[in-house]
């Protein structure tokens, strides 16, 4: 399954996914490309696929993205190659931004789509100018952005809203392990059991 982690810069995608991968298995980040510098916490090809701005447009033109976005002067975009991979890995989580949700929503028919909220808009402000690397006015910009992507709410399966990180996370684990209950989810499994029930005495 795949599942589209979305909402505003700063509302906590990162921090979540990042969590979600150290407490249940088989999950899978879909690593984008971008044309953004890499942050020194961050490697190639984990985090992201850093490339520059003539590749990327290559990439464009050759239709070889899902979904991309200019965003922050920059480019950042799914590869096909990203999402045609899952399946064979287990579930597969994306964080993006909300606008590359929704170009990619028609696309993949049958992924949950997340949005993430913070409390409120001033806890989002905090937490913006706590995280650093970027000045004031780059912040006020993505708050301003914010004001209009969280209007996309209703568009989303289910709202996530981060006060207490590890409550916020402990939902996201709980929507991720309950898709995997689901009948189709567990066609695979319930093969050897019915065999069991069917074979012996
Ligand atoms: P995003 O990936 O959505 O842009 P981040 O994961 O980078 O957001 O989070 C933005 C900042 O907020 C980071 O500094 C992160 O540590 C912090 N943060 C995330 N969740 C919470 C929370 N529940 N309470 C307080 N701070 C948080
Ligand atoms: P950052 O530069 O902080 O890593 O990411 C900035 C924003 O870009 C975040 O909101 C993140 O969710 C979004 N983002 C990262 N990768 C992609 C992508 O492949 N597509 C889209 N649409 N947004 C992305």
């Amino acid at each position: 399954m795949i599942f589209v982690i979305t909402g505003p810069s700063g509302c906590g995608k990162s921090t979540m996914v990042r969590m979600i991968q150290e407490k249940i298995d088989n999950v899978r980040f879909s690593v984008s490309h971008t044309t953004r510098e890499k942050r020194e916490s961050e490697e190639e090809g984990k985090d992201y696929y850093y490339v520059s701005k003539p590749e990327f447009e290559q990439m464009i033109k050759e239709e070889k993205l899902a979904e991309w976005v200019f965003l922050h002067d920059n480019y950042y975009g799914t590869s096909k190659k990203e999402i045609n991979e899952e399946g064979t890995r287990g579930d597969l989580l994306l964080d993006i931004d909300v606008y590359g949700a929704q170009q990619i929503k028609p696309r993949l028919e049958k992924a949950l789509f997340i949005f993430i909220l913070p409390p409120l808009f001033k806890d989002l402000k905090t937490r913006l100018e706590e995280r650093g690397q970027v000045s004031v006015d780059t912040i006020n910009k993505r708050l301003e952005v914010a004001r209009r992507e969280i209007l996309a709410y209703p568009q989303f399966d289910y709202i996530v809203i981060n006060d207490s990180l590890d409550r916020a996370v402990q939902e996201l684990e709980a929507i991720i392990l309950s898709e995997r209950c689901r009948l189709d989810s567990r066609k695979k499994e319930i093969e050897p059991i019915l065999q069991s029930f069917l074979g012996e005495e």
